[in-house]
């Protein structure tokens, strides 16, 4: 199923997000992982790459596997550092032939101990998109990535932002949105996003802290502000590890209740390979989401 109609609805979805194995990490433990998260039959999935061919094909098993074992429409992330227009025509040709119907496609960053010129045929999301478009044309729903609190290379966020228009009229149909913890930086992005005329659905990420360790990973790799209020709980229960995980699965459910009462109808989390985390948070909006 193409995600267009059920993302253009006002139905209510919780999607979940894992990971593939690395080339070089044990496939089984992941996979695994992996599949107990679509057990618990999510409205839809994504399936994360790794940039510049780090995952290798394990990316488009796992996507099909969730869709063919478990039918949950699946999202396959694609990215084009250090990809050719001739590689990403051999990627989409075998999505297409695995099945899958829906891409985020995303621009990634050079890999640690990547050798060679990371850009080649691409340098941003924006002309992967377009390529996608002109190879598929519309028998394929394709999202992107955006950043409410502005890019980490982005000169500002005014200029994030034009850039996502760009995005956008290169055919990108809906955007999900880097991992934020304080609501109103959601809101607020989406004010700038829809003043200037990106009318597709934004779909809040939203990420369960659930270890102490995770959040300076978090910080670092996203950028986003992490408010005292969490951090007031990562304080208090840090070394508590299932009190951690109940304040952390906590924390997401309030997240995601105020984005549906101020009318957000779909939700993603970063369920990370967990599904205990995404089962409880499941459970705790059984019967708000499809
Ligand atoms: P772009 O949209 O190309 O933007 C990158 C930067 O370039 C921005 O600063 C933008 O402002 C700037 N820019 C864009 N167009 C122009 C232009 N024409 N001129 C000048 N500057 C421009 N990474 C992975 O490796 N694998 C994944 O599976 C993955 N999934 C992700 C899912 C989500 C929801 C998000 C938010 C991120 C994900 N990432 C993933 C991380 C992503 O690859 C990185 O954040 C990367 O640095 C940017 O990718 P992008 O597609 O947003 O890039």
């Amino acid at each position: 199923m193409k995600l267009r109609e059920l993302l253009n609805s006002r139905k209510i979805t919780l999607s979940f997000e894992v990971f593939p194995p690395k080339l070089n990490a044990s496939f089984d433990n992941v996979y695994n992982a992996a599949m107990g998260v679509a057990n618990l039959n999510p409205s839809y999935m994504s399936v994360t790459c790794g940039a510049g061919g780090t995952t290798g094909g394990n990316t488009l098993k796992i996507a099909k596997d969730i869709q063919d074992k478990y039918k949950v429409t699946t999202i396959a992330h694609l990215t084009c550092v250090g990809a050719t227009r001739e590689s990403i025509k051999g990627e989409l040709d075998d999505m297409r032939a695995a099945g899958i119907e829906n891409i985020l496609a995303l621009r990634g960053d050079k890999p640690k101990d990547y050798e060679g010129e990371p850009f080649k045929d691409y340098h941003y999301a924006s002309q992967l998109i377009a390529d996608i478009r002109e190879y598929i044309g519309d028998d394929i729903c394709i999202g992107g990535a955006c950043y409410p609190e502005g890019h980490v290379d982005a000169v500002n966020k005014a200029l994030d932002i034009d850039h996502l228009k760009m995005k956008v009229d290169a055919g990108c149909e809906f955007l999900t949105t880097q991992m934020f913890f304080d609501n109103n930086i959601f809101y607020n992005f989406l004010y700038r996003v829809k003043d200037k005329g990106i009318t597709v659905p934004v779909i809040p990420g939203i990420m369960p802290i659930t270890r102490a360790t995770q959040v300076a990973n978090a910080v670092s790799m996203s950028g986003s502000n992490m408010p005292e209020r969490f951090r007031n709980l990562v304080d208090r229960f840090g070394d508590d590890p299932e009190a951690m995980q109940q304040a952390g699965i906590a924390y997401a459910t309030d997240q995601i209740i105020d984005l549906i009462a101020n009318g957000v109808n779909h939700i993603h989390v970063y369920s990370m390979n967990k599904p205990e985390v995404a089962r409880a948070l499941q459970n705790n909006l059984s019967k708000i989401v499809i």
